[in-house]
């Protein structure tokens, strides 16, 4: 799986910078592994015991922890139980020179990533840092592939479903609105049929680009959901803020594409009133599918939303 993922070649894997978190309560290991691993070109940190690990962990995260098993206070199989629960994407090596307390199944199975015993060579140490940094690439670049869209990198249609369950559920719980809007470009086998397959394809890049520069940055959830079909999640906002995000989307859109391309679009909120997640969600697909369907019944090119009577075109 290794060698078919990085061999695909439209596939990038991503560079991450390693921050590595040694832990011992013996200050000769901390010294010669803080060495070497500076050597090597990582960004390393040191700590005598548990507590001060994760008082380090806490100022700033760690992609990876190399941790001894026998230690006094927090030993290495708590620190490891604890990283795994607080931050589950930091990898854990766990050194010792007790085997007999824990076996390797142990400590794999309390979520570490790899079992060095004491004493260790530096190649060996080496060897398990860069075959782990290398894991992390493949899962990085498999999470992204699992969520977002080729074509225009926004997320996909699984990762919506499974965005907006936690998304209503959470706007239920702290009593914030949320607003869904669904988009659905105008008569877009045309602009295929005429323009061809590739410009069609321009134009959806074109207004994925335009969902990204018209929301919130890290606030607006914007999907693909598959063909011309496009999906944007607003929370935190009032109906005059989720109106304006719609209205800037389509304007521009219509400014960036050449042809006289247009977008129909439906706008719809959460009904806090139901108060379960599972039908408050089915009920806000429903109700912005039904004014999306309703801006295309009336021509298309306008926003509807749901509820409020208003058309806007
Ligand atoms: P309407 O105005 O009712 O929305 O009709 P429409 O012509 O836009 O057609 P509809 O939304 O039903 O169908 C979308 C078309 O998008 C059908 C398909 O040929 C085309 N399509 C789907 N995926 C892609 C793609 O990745 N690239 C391109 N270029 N076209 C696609
Ligand atoms: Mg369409």
């Amino acid at each position: 799986m290794d060698n078919f993922i990085s061999d695909l070649p439209f596939i990038k894997l991503p560079t991450e910078k390693q921050k590595i978190l040694i832990v011992d309560d013996d200050t000769s290991i901390l010294d010669l592994l803080d060495h070497f691993l500076q050597r090597k070109g990582f960004d390393c940190k040191c700590a005598e015991n548990g507590k001060k690990a994760l008082e380090l962990l806490e100022a700033s995260p760690f992609t990876i922890v190399i941790t001894d098993l026998i230690m006094p206070q927090i030993d290495g199989m708590e620190l490891l139980k604890i990283v795994k629960e607080s931050w589950p994407d930091t990898d854990v090596i766990v050194m010792t020179g007790y085997t007999k307390n824990f076996t390797y199944t142990d400590v794999i199975r309390a979520g570490a990533s790899d079992f060095v015993q004491k004493p260790f060579t530096l190649d060996e140490i080496e060897a398990k840092l860069q075959r782990l940094i290398k894991e992390r690439q493949l899962r990085h670049t498999l999470k992204r592939l699992s969520v977002r869209d080729g074509l225009t990198d926004l997320f996909n249609r699984r990762f919506f479903d499974h965005k907006l369950k936690e998304e209503v559920t959470r706007a239920l719980r702290q009593k914030y609105p949320l607003y869904l809007l669904l988009l659905d470009i105008d008569k877009f086998k045309e602009v295929n049929d005429m323009q061809g397959h590739q410009e069609g394809d321009k134009v959806l890049v074109t207004l994925a680009d335009t969902l990204k520069s018209s929301t919130r940055d890290h606030v607006d959830l914007l999907f693909r959901f598959g063909g011309d079909e496009f999906a944007v999640l607003i929370p935190y906002a009032s109906e005059d803020q989720a109106v304006a995000i719609a209205e800037r989307i389509r304007s521009n859109f219509l400014n960036k594409v050449s042809s006289d391309v247009t977008i129909s679009m439906g706008l719809a909120k959460i009904d806090p009133s139901l108060k379960d997640p599972e039908k408050t969600k089915k009920k806000l697909f429903l109700d912005a599918d039904e004014a999306l369907y309703s801006a295309k019944k009336d021509g298309g090119n306008k926003l509807v939303i749901k509820g409020s009577h208003t058309t806007k075109d």
